[in-house]
């Protein structure tokens, strides 16, 4: 069997001819003779047959261009509206979401190979409140055509489609020029003709795509004899047939350049923690949107991972790339050094509105190890410049992780943290015993004790106390009682050391609370934010710092040694400063506090299941601790191959820590894959 090839059809402005288009390439593609299915994904101005069936009036357009192929509507509404009018006007709802399980019901039960999907208008005709036809196309990864009635305005609206698709990663294949209606006779006809004539050349040119052909204005067309219409439809397919033959030609989708993907990933390619020789094959991803990450074949996968911790608030959200849209129009980047510019502002002076009180300053950094690195040196800085040489050590937890570059290696859990390889040769930190007083459970002041016997022994020589607030994450997703990091707060300053929060995890609302040291009403004197920072668009850190600090390492004209490259780049900046203000409506509070909610619920069975030594929640963070280190290859099979969702456990971890956006019924399906996996032992 051929390929399959997926083409979406869309018109520029909302004038017929896209049915036209869709018929007719069906009809050449059928003589090129692929297996044909043309599907309208949603038919608006339906009408009732005599029978009572509702029929889809494009779709009997398709029946009679080419009665051959395999043509279907998938979702029909009454109203000859835009479809969100008229699903409203009807009581319906139709989602992306939906529209693509339909299109894979469909796809299944055809057995078609070539498959033709009409637009209803526009590209951004609107599916409901807030999804477009453009969302439903970006996530099936198909060719796009343009169909451009041929008038006046053609160029215009045509450059507008091609710019809007290629902004969501669509490269269009090409458009068509569609004549609408017969040129007047005489001199206004001469320059009608020439409009017409000059239209495709320009949007050729200026959009940088291919005129796949001219249909010629038929009169009535689908009013005539049979035997006109049939020639009608035979000359209208003859003109698009090389355009038929092009879209069947190999492509990205085909399943050699797929496997050459896997093939080259697997060979030359560097995952996180593994090594190329012993690498199990990847999944593609060729798009993500909205909770789901969408496989190469087609499928959806819920995202029960935010992309380690991230994607806060989903994937695709339209906000953050505007604003990364805009801002690499105006200027993607520019050395910080000696220049700055309104993103870094903004931020800046919106992050200092929402931090712990008494956090002044801000350094940018690239990503949350870098951060770290950066807070470490601030710290050693500072105790230097205040004349304190013998505080040189930093003190951190067992059970801690802070990151992979040398310097925040040193202040991971030494012996169960991924870096006890490098024992010896980082530098000697001092660690405190992970804090054994859970989150949910009464706090004495024993908690702190041994905390307190290390900052009395060895206080002198400790510059600084780093911790990961609330929540240790990727050293065991360990949940500690908020007194424990108020008592540490007071032992820093009892010791004269700084208090430095890793809320690269926990911050921008994990933990139910925007930053988990809210928990403890207490404030850092540095602090680090990444991941979610930029809505889990593009890498950015930041590093915030109180005026002491900042004073302290400015002595005597002291600076800080450090400044990277790609350091405040305007673009994450950008699309930091939109995730800010998504957090800023205040809506992730109670989307986190359902997730808690449904997490607890979801997860509560496995209490009961053999193998399992704790289940805790906190905020939208789901955690199932294994008595055993668990079977992360077959359980992430299982997980996609049984569930279509997308969890990674580690160790002896299983976890879920998804999108704030994720529905109730896709938080439904994470937590019944992780029973599901427990309970049939599927993690042995
Ligand atoms: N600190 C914490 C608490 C983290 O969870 C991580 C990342 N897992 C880091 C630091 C390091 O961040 P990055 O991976 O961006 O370097």
């Amino acid at each position: 069997m051929a390929e399959l090839r997926l083409i979406c059809v869309c018109g520029t402005d909302t004038g017929v001819g896209k049915t036209v288009l869709c018929a007719a390439l069906a009809r050449a593609a059928h003589a090129l003779g692929r297996g044909v299915l043309a599907v309208k994904p949603v038919q608006t101005g339906c009408y009732e047959a005599p029978g009572g069936e509702l029929l889809a009036p494009d779709v009997e357009v398709y029946r009679q261009a080419c009665p051959q192929a395999q043509s279907a509507a998938l979702v029909t509404l009454r109203a000859p509206a835009s479809p969100h009018l008229a699903a409203r006007l009807e009581g319906r709802d139709i989602s992306v979401a939906g529209l693509n399980l339909d299109l894979r019901a469909c796809l299944d039960q055809s057995g078609a190979d070539f498959v033709l999907l009409e637009g209803a208008g526009g590209l951004l005709t609107p599916l409901n409140e807030e999804e477009s036809l453009l969302d439903f196309f970006a996530c099936l990864d198909a060719s796009l055509v343009l169909a451009v009635p041929n008038r006046l305005g053609a160029i215009n609206h045509a450059l507008l489609s091609i710019e809007a698709a290629r902004g969501r990663g669509i490269e269009p294949c090409g458009f068509v020029l569609l004549n609408a209606s017969a040129p007047a006779s005489g001199r206004e006809g001469d320059l009608e003709r020439r409009i017409h004539g000059d239209n495709g050349a320009i949007i050729s040119r200026r959009g940088a795509l291919p005129c796949l052909g001219e249909l010629p204005f038929v009169p009535g067309l689908l009013a005539l004899d049979a035997r006109r219409r049939e020639r009608a439809w035979e000359k209208a397919s003859g003109v698009l047939s090389a355009a038929a033959a092009a879209l069947c030609a190999p492509c990205r989708a085909d399943t050699a350049y797929a496997a050459s993907i896997l093939d080259f990933d697997r060979e030359h390619l560097w995952h996180p923690y593994s090594s190329p020789a012993l690498q199990p094959r990847a999944y593609e991803a060729v798009r993500a949107r909205g909770a789901s990450i969408i496989l190469r074949d087609g499928r959806f996968l819920v995202d029960g991972m935010s992309s380690w911790w991230c994607a806060a608030h989903g994937y695709g959200r339209a906000e953050l790339l505007q604003s990364l849209r805009g801002q690499a129009g105006r200027m993607p980047h520019v050395m910080f050094g000696g220049f700055t510019h309104a993103p870094a502002v903004d931020l800046g002076r919106r992050l200092l509105e929402i931090a712990p009180a008494g956090l002044e300053k801000i350094f940018y950094a690239d990503s949350g190890s870098v951060a770290v690195e950066v807070a470490l040196k601030m710290a050693l800085q500072y105790q230097m410049a205040l004349g304190r040489p013998e505080k040189k050590r930093i003190l951190a937890l067992r059970g801690a992780y802070h990151g992979d570059t040398l310097g925040a290696m040193s202040v991971c859990d030494p012996v169960n943290g991924m870096h006890s390889l490098f024992q010896g040769v980082l530098p000697e930190q001092i660690f405190a015993p992970r804090p054994e007083c859970r989150f949910d459970a009464l706090y004495t002041s024993q908690s702190a004790q041994e905390l307190e016997n290390i900052f009395k022994v060895r206080g002198r020589e400790i510059a600084a106390l780093i911790l990961e607030p609330i929540v240790q994450g990727a050293g065991g997703m360990w949940f500690y009682h908020p007194d424990y990091l108020y008592r540490a707060r007071e032992l820093c300053l009892e010791h004269g050391c700084l208090l430095i929060l890793d809320e690269i995890a926990t911050g921008f609302g994990r933990t139910g609370r925007l930053f988990a040291c809210e928990w403890a009403r207490v404030s850092p004197d540095i602090m680090c934010l990444g991941k979610a920072l930029t809505g889990g668009v593009i890498t950015l850190s930041a590093v915030l710092a109180s005026d002491a600090v900042a004073e302290g390492i400015s002595r005597r004209g002291g600076i800080l040694m450090h400044g990277p490259t790609f350091m405040a780049n305007p673009l994450a900046c950008a699309v930091a400063g939109a995730s800010l203000d998504i957090l800023g409506s205040g809506e992730w509070r109670d989307r986190v506090l359902g997730i808690e909610a449904g997490l607890r619920l979801g997860l509560e069975p496995c209490k009961g299941f053999g193998g399992v030594a704790d289940v805790r929640v906190l905020g939208a963070i789901g955690v199932l601790e294994m008595e055993r280190p668990v079977n992360v290859q077959r359980l992430v099979r299982y997980f996609v191959e049984e569930h279509g969702v997308w969890i990674r456990p580690f160790n002896r971890l299983i976890y879920l820590m998804p999108p704030y956006i994720i529905s109730k019924e896709e938080l439904a399906r994470l937590t019944v894959a992780v029973c599901g996996a427990v309970r049939e032992g599927w993690w042995i």
